[in-house]
């Protein structure tokens, strides 16, 4: 599993921020989104230190499970 580097838990997430672009809207605000929707994926953060990276394996190491 993947460990943080700093604190070893083994809880992330990632940010994004999106841009949805509006087709069109009708007077109850239903709104028809366009295709393009724009997702931009930011860091990656430990849940528990928020040691932060642009990959995962800058926040995290691999470690093999030995309990098995
Ligand atoms: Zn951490």
């Amino acid at each position: 599993m993947w460990k943080c580097k700093k604190c070893s838990c083994n809880r992330f997430y990632q940010t994004f921020r999106g841009i949805l672009s509006i087709e069109k809207a009708d007077k109850n605000q239903e709104i028809i989104k366009s295709r393009d929707d724009i997702l931009k994926y930011s860091k990656f953060y430990c849940e528990e230190c928020k040691k932060s990276g642009w990959t995962l394996d800058e926040v995290a190491k691999w470690e093999e499970d030995m309990n098995e």
